[in-house]
């Protein structure tokens, strides 16, 4: 299904990456510095240090409630992993930059989530790839309550790159929130960092990673694997057969390196980069 409805929108900003709004209310009693990083005033402490970024990895951002570019608002180390993880979510597709990645909330003072509020979240929307191209394309769309009624291949297809591209948040993000989560996250996947922090996770049989690890061995592997977030035998079992054929071996948790392999594995057999 085309959708071109970015197209026209392209030259709604030109700030240099700063939002001006926050420095005007922070002006009175915090730091700005020359390079846009704002040292808050009490008002704002609980969060610590954000900065406003046009894009991630170069990549601009789009907002999912008004269609157009935006600048968005992070903590810089997780938006430096969030630079990492596109750069590694690009590098195992095998689509054509430019791409814009949208989203619904990042830093917000307002939301009930310590880590909205930190700059430290990030609600992934939609990955759009080649814009600018005669053939721009969603190469991944979060919006559950829509694509699970697709049919046939298209199903297969968005579902396929759903979880490719889950399993790259996965691979650099300890908390990731899918439409497995709730109904809070059937239109966007929610990944922050608060327990990962700046380095890499592990599998930990959290929750999210076994339906996780469930709807990769089911919809990327054809396992045939039941998705019901419990580490039983079953996902141990596929899990590892997976691990095996794709040369690693062992067990999700055997090394970090083991869930990295896992992760970077389904990502390019969900977007058929390779095939194993
Ligand atoms: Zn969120």
């Amino acid at each position: 299904m085309a959708d071109n409805s970015y197209a026209s929108e392209e030259p709604t900003l030109s700030d240099d990456g700063v939002d001006r709004r926050r420095l005007l209310t922070l002006a009175a009693g915090g730091a700005v510095l020359a390079s846009g990083i704002v040292l808050p005033a009490s008002a704002a402490e609980a969060h610590g240090t954000i900065k406003s970024y046009p894009g991630i990895w170069g990549q601009r951002t789009v907002y999912q409630a008004t269609r157009k570019l935006k600048s968005f608002r992070y903590r810089p180390s997780f938006h430096s992993k969030m630079n990492d993880w596109l750069e590694l979510w690009f590098k195992n597709t095998s689509y054509e930059k430019p791409l814009r990645v949208w989203t619904s909330l990042v830093h917000s003072d307002g939301s009930s989530s310590a880590a909205h509020n930190q700059g430290r979240a990030f609600d992934l929307t939609g990955i759009y790839v080649g814009v600018g191209s005669d053939s721009p394309y969603r190469a991944f769309r979060a919006d559950y309550n829509n694509w699970k009624n697709l049919s046939g291949s298209a199903l297969v297809d968005t579902r396929r790159k759903y979880w490719a591209t889950a399993a790259s948040l996965h691979y650099h993000f300890r908390w990731v929130r899918t439409y497995l989560h709730g109904s809070g996250q059937k239109s966007n996947i929610h990944i922050d960092n608060m327990k990962s922090g700046t380095g890499k996770p592990y599998f930990k049989a959290d929750k999210s990673q076994i339906q996780h690890v469930q709807a990769c061995c089911r919809y990327l592997w054809g396992k045939g694997t039941t998705i019901d977030g419990v580490w039983g035998s079953q996902a141990k079992r596929h899990s590892h057969e997976v691990l095996e054929r794709i040369g690693k071996g062992g067990y999700l948790g055997s090394s970090k390196s083991h869930w990295q392999a896992f992760n970077r594995a389904s990502m390019r057999k969900g977007y058929n980069t390779q095939a194993y």
